[in-house]
Protein backbone atom coordinates (compact mmCIF):
# COMPACT_ATOMS: atom_id res chain seq x y z
CA UNK A 1 0.00 0.00 0.00
CA UNK A 2 1.46 3.33 -0.77
CA UNK A 3 0.28 5.92 1.90
CA UNK A 4 0.96 9.68 1.20
CA UNK A 5 1.85 11.18 4.49
CA UNK A 6 1.54 15.23 4.90
CA UNK A 7 2.14 17.88 7.59
CA UNK A 8 0.53 21.32 6.99
CA UNK A 9 1.59 24.58 8.46
CA UNK A 10 -0.37 27.66 8.38
CA UNK A 11 0.96 28.56 4.59
CA UNK A 12 3.18 25.44 3.89
CA UNK A 13 2.71 21.62 2.87
CA UNK A 14 5.12 18.91 3.47
CA UNK A 15 4.54 15.60 1.99
CA UNK A 16 6.46 12.14 1.75
CA UNK A 17 4.75 9.32 -0.27
CA UNK A 18 5.97 5.95 1.29
CA UNK A 19 5.65 2.30 -0.58
CA UNK A 20 4.75 0.31 3.05
CA UNK A 21 5.39 -2.51 0.93
CA UNK A 22 8.94 -1.80 2.02
CA UNK A 23 8.55 1.24 3.86
CA UNK A 24 10.64 2.81 0.77
CA UNK A 25 10.27 6.94 0.14
CA UNK A 26 9.01 7.41 -3.18
CA UNK A 27 8.87 11.00 -3.30
CA UNK A 28 8.73 14.22 -0.89
CA UNK A 29 8.16 17.52 -1.00
CA UNK A 30 7.39 21.10 0.68
CA UNK A 31 4.65 23.39 -0.93
CA UNK A 32 5.07 27.28 0.48
CA UNK A 33 3.55 30.33 0.56
CA UNK A 34 -0.12 28.90 0.30
CA UNK A 35 -2.86 31.98 0.51
CA UNK A 36 0.25 34.33 -0.73
CA UNK A 37 1.42 32.78 -4.07
CA UNK A 38 2.85 29.67 -3.80
CA UNK A 39 5.72 27.62 -4.60
CA UNK A 40 6.28 23.90 -4.85
CA UNK A 41 9.52 21.96 -5.11
CA UNK A 42 8.65 18.43 -5.53
CA UNK A 43 11.71 15.12 -5.29
CA UNK A 44 11.39 12.11 -6.69
CA UNK A 45 12.93 9.65 -5.75
CA UNK A 46 13.58 7.51 -8.46
CA UNK A 47 15.94 9.66 -10.26
CA UNK A 48 13.53 11.62 -12.44
CA UNK A 49 14.04 15.07 -12.09
CA UNK A 50 13.70 17.86 -9.14
CA UNK A 51 10.27 20.29 -9.77
CA UNK A 52 11.20 23.62 -8.21
CA UNK A 53 8.72 26.50 -9.29
CA UNK A 54 6.12 28.51 -8.59
CA UNK A 55 2.74 27.50 -8.62
CA UNK A 56 -0.55 29.04 -7.54
CA UNK A 57 -1.88 28.29 -4.00
CA UNK A 58 -4.66 30.52 -3.37
CA UNK A 59 -5.32 27.62 -0.50
CA UNK A 60 -4.19 24.17 0.77
CA UNK A 61 -6.72 23.03 -1.81
CA UNK A 62 -5.35 24.11 -4.54
CA UNK A 63 -1.63 22.77 -2.94
CA UNK A 64 -2.51 19.50 -2.37
CA UNK A 65 -3.77 19.42 -6.16
CA UNK A 66 -0.38 20.68 -7.86
CA UNK A 67 1.27 17.83 -4.85
CA UNK A 68 -1.30 15.10 -6.82
CA UNK A 69 -0.18 16.56 -10.44
CA UNK A 70 3.14 16.42 -9.59
CA UNK A 71 3.16 13.12 -7.76
CA UNK A 72 1.17 11.18 -11.09
CA UNK A 73 2.84 13.56 -14.06
CA UNK A 74 5.16 11.47 -16.84
CA UNK A 75 7.72 13.71 -15.69
CA UNK A 76 8.26 14.01 -12.16
CA UNK A 77 5.76 11.16 -11.76
CA UNK A 78 6.76 8.35 -9.07
CA UNK A 79 2.79 6.69 -9.15
CA UNK A 80 0.13 6.01 -12.42
CA UNK A 81 -2.40 7.53 -10.77
CA UNK A 82 -3.79 8.41 -7.58
CA UNK A 83 -5.93 5.43 -7.26
CA UNK A 84 -2.52 3.82 -6.27
CA UNK A 85 -2.62 6.30 -3.15
CA UNK A 86 -4.72 4.06 -0.68
CA UNK A 87 -4.81 6.51 2.11
CA UNK A 88 -3.33 9.58 3.79
CA UNK A 89 -1.63 10.10 7.15
CA UNK A 90 -1.92 13.83 9.11
CA UNK A 91 0.59 15.25 11.50
CA UNK A 92 -2.19 16.24 14.04
CA UNK A 93 -0.22 19.02 16.74
CA UNK A 94 -3.00 18.51 19.25
CA UNK A 95 -4.63 15.95 20.68
CA UNK A 96 -5.73 17.37 24.10
CA UNK A 97 -6.71 14.09 26.13
CA UNK A 98 -8.99 12.65 23.33
CA UNK A 99 -6.16 10.93 21.73
CA UNK A 100 -3.81 8.87 23.12
CA UNK A 101 -3.33 7.13 19.92
CA UNK A 102 -3.67 7.66 16.42
CA UNK A 103 -7.08 7.73 14.43
CA UNK A 104 -9.02 7.07 11.59
CA UNK A 105 -10.56 10.61 10.82
CA UNK A 106 -13.94 10.42 10.62
CA UNK A 107 -16.69 13.73 11.83
CA UNK A 108 -16.45 12.61 15.27
CA UNK A 109 -12.57 12.85 15.30
CA UNK A 110 -12.67 16.15 13.10
CA UNK A 111 -15.13 17.77 16.03
CA UNK A 112 -12.68 16.68 18.54
CA UNK A 113 -9.24 17.94 16.84
CA UNK A 114 -11.84 20.89 16.50
CA UNK A 115 -12.58 21.25 20.08
CA UNK A 116 -8.77 21.16 21.10
CA UNK A 117 -7.59 24.52 18.56
CA UNK A 118 -7.62 26.77 22.06
CA UNK A 119 -5.12 24.61 23.18
CA UNK A 120 -2.64 25.03 19.59
CA UNK A 121 -4.38 28.22 18.15
CA UNK A 122 -1.89 27.84 15.32
CA UNK A 123 -1.40 24.75 14.50
CA UNK A 124 -4.62 22.61 15.03
CA UNK A 125 -6.11 24.85 12.32
CA UNK A 126 -3.69 24.66 9.96
CA UNK A 127 -4.00 20.57 10.27
CA UNK A 128 -7.88 20.68 9.90
CA UNK A 129 -7.09 22.67 6.41
CA UNK A 130 -5.33 20.17 5.59
CA UNK A 131 -7.07 17.36 6.43
CA UNK A 132 -10.34 18.93 4.40
CA UNK A 133 -8.46 19.94 1.65
CA UNK A 134 -7.30 16.15 1.05
CA UNK A 135 -11.05 15.35 2.15
CA UNK A 136 -11.76 17.66 -1.19
CA UNK A 137 -9.36 15.84 -3.28
CA UNK A 138 -9.25 12.64 -2.29
CA UNK A 139 -12.58 11.69 -1.87
CA UNK A 140 -13.26 8.52 0.39
CA UNK A 141 -9.64 7.34 0.54
CA UNK A 142 -9.11 7.39 4.09
CA UNK A 143 -7.22 9.45 6.39
CA UNK A 144 -5.40 8.93 9.39
CA UNK A 145 -4.77 11.20 12.29
CA UNK A 146 -1.52 10.95 13.95
CA UNK A 147 -1.32 13.34 16.95
CA UNK A 148 1.92 15.07 19.06
CA UNK A 149 0.79 15.24 21.90
CA UNK A 150 -0.57 10.98 21.92
CA UNK A 151 2.41 9.11 23.19
CA UNK A 152 2.57 11.45 26.47
CA UNK A 153 -0.88 10.63 27.49
CA UNK A 154 0.79 8.16 30.08
CA UNK A 155 2.00 10.60 32.07
CA UNK A 156 0.68 10.44 35.53
CA UNK A 157 -0.70 13.01 37.07
CA UNK A 158 2.44 14.06 39.31
CA UNK A 159 4.21 14.68 36.07
CA UNK A 160 1.13 16.37 34.16
CA UNK A 161 -0.52 18.27 36.92
CA UNK A 162 0.72 22.34 37.40
CA UNK A 163 0.60 23.21 41.24
CA UNK A 164 -2.18 25.81 40.27
CA UNK A 165 -6.02 26.01 41.27
CA UNK A 166 -7.52 22.41 40.50
CA UNK A 167 -10.65 24.23 38.01
CA UNK A 168 -8.16 25.52 35.81
CA UNK A 169 -7.48 21.43 34.86
CA UNK A 170 -10.99 20.72 35.22
CA UNK A 171 -12.72 23.30 33.62
CA UNK A 172 -10.02 24.91 30.81
CA UNK A 173 -7.65 21.69 30.28
CA UNK A 174 -4.64 23.32 31.20
CA UNK A 175 -1.78 20.71 32.38
CA UNK A 176 1.38 19.60 30.60
CA UNK A 177 0.31 17.82 27.36
CA UNK A 178 3.83 17.53 25.97
CA UNK A 179 4.77 17.52 22.21
CA UNK A 180 7.38 15.40 19.80
CA UNK A 181 5.66 12.41 20.47
CA UNK A 182 5.80 10.57 17.32
CA UNK A 183 9.48 11.30 16.87
CA UNK A 184 10.06 10.56 20.94
CA UNK A 185 8.02 7.25 20.21
CA UNK A 186 10.31 6.58 17.50
CA UNK A 187 13.15 7.21 18.42
CA UNK A 188 12.82 4.98 21.78
CA UNK A 189 11.52 1.93 20.24
CA UNK A 190 15.19 2.41 17.27
CA UNK A 191 16.59 2.79 20.55
CA UNK A 192 15.76 -0.25 22.57
CA UNK A 193 16.11 -2.13 18.86
CA UNK A 194 19.65 -0.88 19.36
CA UNK A 195 20.71 -2.09 22.54
CA UNK A 196 18.86 -5.22 21.89
CA UNK A 197 16.37 -5.46 24.74
CA UNK A 198 12.64 -5.32 24.88
CA UNK A 199 11.49 -1.92 25.03
CA UNK A 200 9.42 -3.07 28.96
CA UNK A 201 12.80 -3.44 30.36
CA UNK A 202 14.59 -0.30 29.54
CA UNK A 203 14.52 3.25 30.85
CA UNK A 204 15.05 5.98 28.33
CA UNK A 205 15.36 9.13 27.96
CA UNK A 206 15.07 10.94 24.36
CA UNK A 207 16.49 14.16 23.75
CA UNK A 208 14.81 15.51 20.41
CA UNK A 209 16.79 18.79 19.67
CA UNK A 210 15.96 20.79 16.47
CA UNK A 211 14.63 24.45 16.13
CA UNK A 212 12.16 23.47 18.87
CA UNK A 213 13.36 21.05 21.29
CA UNK A 214 12.44 18.30 23.98
CA UNK A 215 13.61 15.54 26.02
CA UNK A 216 11.23 12.63 27.31
CA UNK A 217 11.59 10.19 29.99
CA UNK A 218 10.58 7.02 29.01
CA UNK A 219 9.92 3.84 31.15
CA UNK A 220 8.98 0.66 29.65
CA UNK A 221 8.11 2.47 26.79
CA UNK A 222 5.80 4.68 27.91
CA UNK A 223 6.06 8.56 28.48
CA UNK A 224 6.42 8.69 32.66
CA UNK A 225 6.99 12.85 31.79
CA UNK A 226 8.48 15.28 29.23
CA UNK A 227 9.88 18.85 29.18
CA UNK A 228 7.51 20.96 27.22
CA UNK A 229 3.76 21.56 28.89
CA UNK A 230 0.97 23.34 28.02
CA UNK A 231 2.42 24.74 24.78
CA UNK A 232 5.75 23.66 23.03
CA UNK A 233 7.48 26.79 24.32
CA UNK A 234 8.23 25.15 27.78
CA UNK A 235 10.75 23.16 28.60
CA UNK A 236 14.42 23.56 27.42
CA UNK A 237 15.64 26.76 25.74
CA UNK A 238 15.05 26.19 22.04
CA UNK A 239 15.85 28.37 18.69
CA UNK A 240 13.74 31.14 19.41
CA UNK A 241 11.67 30.03 22.46
CA UNK A 242 12.55 31.15 25.89
CA UNK A 243 12.02 27.71 27.23
CA UNK A 244 11.32 27.72 31.70
CA UNK A 245 10.95 30.80 32.72
CA UNK A 246 9.97 32.44 35.52
CA UNK A 247 6.31 32.80 35.03
CA UNK A 248 6.52 36.40 37.06
CA UNK A 249 8.84 37.85 33.94
CA UNK A 250 5.77 38.69 31.51
CA UNK A 251 3.80 40.98 34.16
CA UNK A 252 7.28 42.63 35.06
CA UNK A 253 8.06 43.08 31.31
CA UNK A 254 4.33 44.66 30.48
CA UNK A 255 4.44 46.82 33.43
CA UNK A 256 7.93 47.97 32.48
CA UNK A 257 7.96 48.00 28.90
CA UNK A 258 4.42 49.17 28.34
CA UNK A 259 3.89 46.36 25.95
CA UNK A 260 0.82 44.10 26.03
CA UNK A 261 0.75 40.57 27.19
CA UNK A 262 0.13 39.33 24.05
CA UNK A 263 3.37 41.00 22.42
CA UNK A 264 5.34 39.98 25.24
CA UNK A 265 4.04 36.03 24.47
CA UNK A 266 5.15 36.88 20.98
CA UNK A 267 8.86 37.56 21.91
CA UNK A 268 9.07 35.00 24.31
CA UNK A 269 7.98 32.66 21.46
CA UNK A 270 9.50 34.41 18.38
CA UNK A 271 12.91 36.41 20.00
CA UNK A 272 13.85 34.15 22.55
CA UNK A 273 15.89 31.08 23.39
CA UNK A 274 19.10 30.89 21.50
CA UNK A 275 18.59 33.75 19.39
CA UNK A 276 17.59 36.22 21.92
CA UNK A 277 20.68 35.43 23.76
CA UNK A 278 23.32 35.20 21.01
CA UNK A 279 22.09 38.11 19.22
CA UNK A 280 22.92 36.02 15.86
CA UNK A 281 20.82 33.50 15.11
CA UNK A 282 18.47 30.41 16.06
CA UNK A 283 20.49 27.90 13.96
CA UNK A 284 22.90 26.30 16.09
CA UNK A 285 25.82 26.59 13.22
CA UNK A 286 25.56 29.91 12.94
CA UNK A 287 26.00 30.07 16.84
CA UNK A 288 28.90 27.50 16.93
CA UNK A 289 30.50 29.81 13.93
CA UNK A 290 29.72 33.08 15.44
CA UNK A 291 31.48 31.27 18.94
CA UNK A 292 34.38 29.75 17.27
CA UNK A 293 35.25 33.82 16.34
CA UNK A 294 34.35 35.21 19.82
CA UNK A 295 31.51 35.68 20.25
CA UNK A 296 30.71 35.66 23.95
CA UNK A 297 26.75 35.66 23.86
CA UNK A 298 27.01 33.40 20.97
CA UNK A 299 29.46 30.63 23.12
CA UNK A 300 26.75 31.78 26.10
CA UNK A 301 23.31 30.88 24.13
CA UNK A 302 25.23 27.05 23.15
CA UNK A 303 26.37 26.44 26.86
CA UNK A 304 22.76 27.76 28.63
CA UNK A 305 21.44 25.05 25.80
CA UNK A 306 23.92 22.33 27.16
CA UNK A 307 23.85 22.59 30.90
CA UNK A 308 19.77 22.94 30.11
CA UNK A 309 19.43 19.23 28.35
CA UNK A 310 21.72 17.41 30.98
CA UNK A 311 20.35 18.99 34.06
CA UNK A 312 16.64 18.14 32.31
CA UNK A 313 18.42 14.30 31.93
CA UNK A 314 19.67 14.53 35.43
CA UNK A 315 15.78 15.37 36.60
CA UNK A 316 14.58 12.21 34.22
CA UNK A 317 17.28 9.86 35.94
CA UNK A 318 16.02 10.75 38.81
CA UNK A 319 12.09 10.18 38.05
CA UNK A 320 12.69 6.88 36.97
CA UNK A 321 15.57 6.24 39.44
CA UNK A 322 18.04 5.08 37.06
CA UNK A 323 18.21 5.07 32.86
CA UNK A 324 19.80 2.73 30.39
CA UNK A 325 20.24 4.63 27.50
CA UNK A 326 20.31 8.02 26.48
CA UNK A 327 18.90 9.26 22.69
CA UNK A 328 20.02 12.16 20.90
CA UNK A 329 17.77 13.02 17.72
CA UNK A 330 16.49 15.81 15.26
CA UNK A 331 18.54 18.80 13.54
CA UNK A 332 21.12 19.29 16.24
CA UNK A 333 20.95 15.97 18.19
CA UNK A 334 21.74 14.15 15.79
CA UNK A 335 24.30 16.34 13.26
CA UNK A 336 26.27 18.88 16.20
CA UNK A 337 29.06 16.12 17.97
CA UNK A 338 29.98 19.08 19.51
CA UNK A 339 27.26 19.89 21.13
CA UNK A 340 26.48 16.29 22.44
CA UNK A 341 30.15 16.15 23.78
CA UNK A 342 29.39 19.34 26.27
CA UNK A 343 25.95 17.79 27.31
CA UNK A 344 27.76 14.55 27.74
CA UNK A 345 30.65 16.05 30.05
CA UNK A 346 28.11 16.57 32.91
CA UNK A 347 26.66 13.10 32.57
CA UNK A 348 29.49 10.92 33.43
CA UNK A 349 28.39 10.38 36.84
CA UNK A 350 25.04 8.68 35.58
CA UNK A 351 28.13 6.16 34.11
CA UNK A 352 27.25 7.68 31.28
CA UNK A 353 30.79 7.77 29.51
CA UNK A 354 31.13 9.17 25.79
CA UNK A 355 33.51 7.54 23.04
CA UNK A 356 34.64 10.40 21.33
CA UNK A 357 36.00 8.67 18.03
CA UNK A 358 32.28 7.19 17.76
CA UNK A 359 30.84 10.77 18.63
CA UNK A 360 32.84 12.27 15.50
CA UNK A 361 31.56 9.47 12.78
CA UNK A 362 28.14 10.16 11.11
CA UNK A 363 25.60 7.43 10.31
CA UNK A 364 22.03 6.30 10.97
CA UNK A 365 21.26 4.02 14.15
CA UNK A 366 24.39 4.18 16.55
CA UNK A 367 26.01 3.92 20.04
CA UNK A 368 28.26 6.90 20.76
CA UNK A 369 29.09 6.15 24.02
CA UNK A 370 32.30 3.57 25.44
CA UNK A 371 31.65 -0.34 24.99
CA UNK A 372 31.78 -0.66 28.80
CA UNK A 373 29.86 2.36 29.42
CA UNK A 374 26.68 1.34 31.77
CA UNK A 375 24.55 3.96 30.78
CA UNK A 376 24.29 3.78 26.78
CA UNK A 377 24.98 6.84 24.48
CA UNK A 378 23.02 6.94 21.51
CA UNK A 379 22.46 8.59 17.97
CA UNK A 380 19.29 7.72 16.42
CA UNK A 381 18.04 10.01 13.60
CA UNK A 382 14.34 10.41 13.89
CA UNK A 383 11.58 9.75 11.04
CA UNK A 384 8.16 11.16 12.32
CA UNK A 385 7.33 10.53 8.20
CA UNK A 386 7.65 6.65 8.87
CA UNK A 387 5.73 6.73 12.18
CA UNK A 388 2.56 8.18 10.49
CA UNK A 389 2.86 5.98 7.89
CA UNK A 390 3.11 2.74 9.98
CA UNK A 391 0.26 4.07 11.73
CA UNK A 392 -1.69 4.81 9.09
CA UNK A 393 -1.24 1.63 7.41
CA UNK A 394 -1.96 -0.14 10.35
CA UNK A 395 -5.10 1.48 11.37
CA UNK A 396 -6.53 1.14 7.70
CA UNK A 397 -5.87 -2.25 7.21
CA UNK A 398 -7.86 -3.49 10.53
P1 LIG B 1 12.73 21.41 13.32
O1 LIG B 1 12.42 21.57 14.77
O2 LIG B 1 12.42 22.63 12.51
O3 LIG B 1 12.24 20.11 12.71
P2 LIG B 1 15.37 20.30 12.89
O4 LIG B 1 15.23 19.05 13.64
O5 LIG B 1 15.48 20.26 11.41
O6 LIG B 1 14.30 21.37 13.30
O7 LIG B 1 16.68 21.03 13.46
C1 LIG B 1 17.09 22.28 13.02
C2 LIG B 1 18.35 22.67 13.80
O8 LIG B 1 19.36 21.69 13.54
C3 LIG B 1 18.93 24.02 13.37
O9 LIG B 1 19.21 24.81 14.51
C4 LIG B 1 20.23 23.64 12.71
O10 LIG B 1 21.23 24.57 12.97
C5 LIG B 1 20.59 22.35 13.38
N1 LIG B 1 21.51 21.60 12.53
C6 LIG B 1 21.26 21.02 11.35
N2 LIG B 1 22.38 20.49 10.82
C7 LIG B 1 23.37 20.77 11.70
C8 LIG B 1 24.78 20.49 11.75
N3 LIG B 1 25.39 19.85 10.77
N4 LIG B 1 25.47 20.93 12.82
C9 LIG B 1 24.85 21.60 13.80
N5 LIG B 1 23.54 21.87 13.82
C10 LIG B 1 22.81 21.47 12.80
Amino acid sequence: MKILVINCGSSSLKYQLLDMDNEALLAKGLCERIGIDGHLKHQPQNGKPVFDEDVPMPTHTEAIAAVLDKLTSAEYGVVADMSEIGAVGHRVVHGGEKFAASVVIDDAVMAAIEECVPLAPLHNPANITGINACKQVFGSVPQVAVFDTAFHQTMPGKAFMYAIPYEYYTDLKVRRYGFHGTSHRYVSGQAAKLMEKPIEELKLISCHMGNGSSICAIDGGKCVDTSMGFTPIAGLPMGTRCGDIDVSIPDYLCQNTGKDVTTITNELNKKSGVLGVSGVSSDFRDLTKAAEEGNQRAALARDMFAYSVAKTVGAYAAAMNGVDGIIFTAGVGENDAEMRADICQYLTYLGAELCPGCNAKRGGDRFISKQDSKVKLMVIPTNEELVIARDTKALVEK
